[in-house]
């Protein structure tokens, strides 16, 4: 039943994830990561090295520049 504990401990660090999605500042919460223009806020974009990319709809944006 080990891997019954390592799905519990993946869905668990990816809550977390998403909470880090946010920033308060003041009373004014903030996004402080992309979020998919084709799936709109609450969709946020996976951040890879040289681009950001949506899991929902699979839309991918390359990063420029350096
Ligand atoms: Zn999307």
């Amino acid at each position: 039943m080990a891997d019954e504990k390592a799905k519990q401990a993946e869905k668990k660090e990816l809550r977390k994830a998403k909470k880090d999605c946010y920033k308060l500042e003041g009373e004014t919460l903030s996004r402080i990561k992309k979020h998919c223009p084709k799936c709109g806020p609450g969709v946020f974009m996976a951040e890879h090295k040289d681009r950001t990319s949506c899991g929902k709809c699979g839309y991918t944006e390359f990063v420029k520049g350096r």
